[in-house]
């Protein structure tokens, strides 16, 4: 007899925070406030591409809402 399945066992949960963690990590929406630019990134730590100002915005895609 088998036993009734969890929506979402402990080993399910570890791979769904980690996607969300992937996710994050890779769709990082950054705007530069210096110069404009805009741009996805990996990383909350980088400074503009274009004009290399810090000064930059950081929007995690999966926060975007839907409508
Ligand atoms: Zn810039």
């Amino acid at each position: 007899m088998s036993q009734p399945k969890p929506s979402l066992d402990p080993f399910q949960l570890k791979e769904w925070q980690l996607k969300i963690k992937t996710a994050n990590r890779n769709n990082i929406f950054c705007h530069c406030h210096h110069c404009g630019y805009e741009w996805i990134d990996s990383s909350f730590e980088a400074s503009c591409p274009n004009c290399d100002s810090t000064k930059v915005e950081r929007i995690s895609c999966w926060q975007f809402p839907d409508d």
